[in-house]
């Protein structure tokens, strides 16, 4: 495959700035897109420089369609796209029963309609190269379930399905959708777990540990 821009959203931290790094060692140009941590991307980007690699960072928030559209013409500037990682994703855990609507539709929000946005986004230069790789970045719960993460598991699971329908739409253009179900991650968003709660989840992993950002990269 030729080597267009390989663009990852949520970019500048965890899964996606261990993504981000080696597909730069393996030559592609990375543009990484972030919504706050301004900092963490650059020094992403700082990274990938130093070993020689090229990156650019773009800013969007994935939940805000206008902030995409105009993230993409901004993408589409710096070259066509050849891969997108859709990797941007939060959680907001709490039991069903406490869990507010406005919890719920923030995480859909962001994880599931925010997947669609870009991945939808991404294809019209795809199409025409008759050439993309688009990756989601599901989960494990979305497989499973998972207590206190209705909304959560609804919407990797939920990718399951966008991936298939996007794959039956675009596979004859050869373009190709999957997603990827890491297990448990050492990043901010599993740092945030509790003693106990990390030890019971461990406790039903065969390899005993939580898994790297680079493993899943
Ligand atoms: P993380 O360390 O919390 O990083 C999340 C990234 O997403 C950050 O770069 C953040 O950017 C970005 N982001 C969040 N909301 C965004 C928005 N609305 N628009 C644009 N960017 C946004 O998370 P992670 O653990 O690496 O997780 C990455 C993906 O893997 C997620 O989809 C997650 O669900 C999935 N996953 C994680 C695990 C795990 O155990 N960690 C397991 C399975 C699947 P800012 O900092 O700028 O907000």
């Amino acid at each position: 495959m030729q080597k267009g821009l390989f663009v990852i959203t949520g970019g500048s931290r965890g899964i996606g700035a261990a993504t981000a790094r080696l597909a730069a060692r393996q030559g592609w140009p990375v543009v990484i897109n972030y919504r706050n941590g301004v900092e963490e991307a650059r020094s992403v980007v700082r990274a990938i420089e130093s070993e020689g690699g090229v990156a650019h960072m773009v800013r969007f928030d994935v939940c805000d369609e206008a902030a995409v559209v105009s993230g993409f013409s901004e993408i589409d500037r710096l070259g066509s796209i050849s891969v997108l990682v859709n990797n941007a994703g939060v959680t907001k855990d709490g039991l069903l029963l406490r869990m507010s609507e406005e919890d719920f539709q923030d995480v859909v929000n962001t994880n599931l309609t925010g997947a669609f946005r870009t991945a939808q986004k991404s294809l019209s230069g795809m199409m025409k190269k008759k050439s993309g790789r688009v990756v989601f970045i599901g989960s494990v719960v979305g497989l499973l379930g998972s207590t206190g993460q209705v909304n959560y598991a609804s919407t990797k699971s939920g990718l399951v399905g966008m991936a298939r329908s996007f794959a039956r739409e675009y596979g004859s253009r050869n373009i190709t959708f999957n997603v990827i179900a890491p297990g448990f991650v050492e990043t901010d968003m599993t740092s945030v777990l509790s003693e106990e709660l990390r030890s019971k989840y461990v406790s039903q992993i065969p390899l005993g540990r939580f898994c790297s950002p680079e493993e899943i990269a």
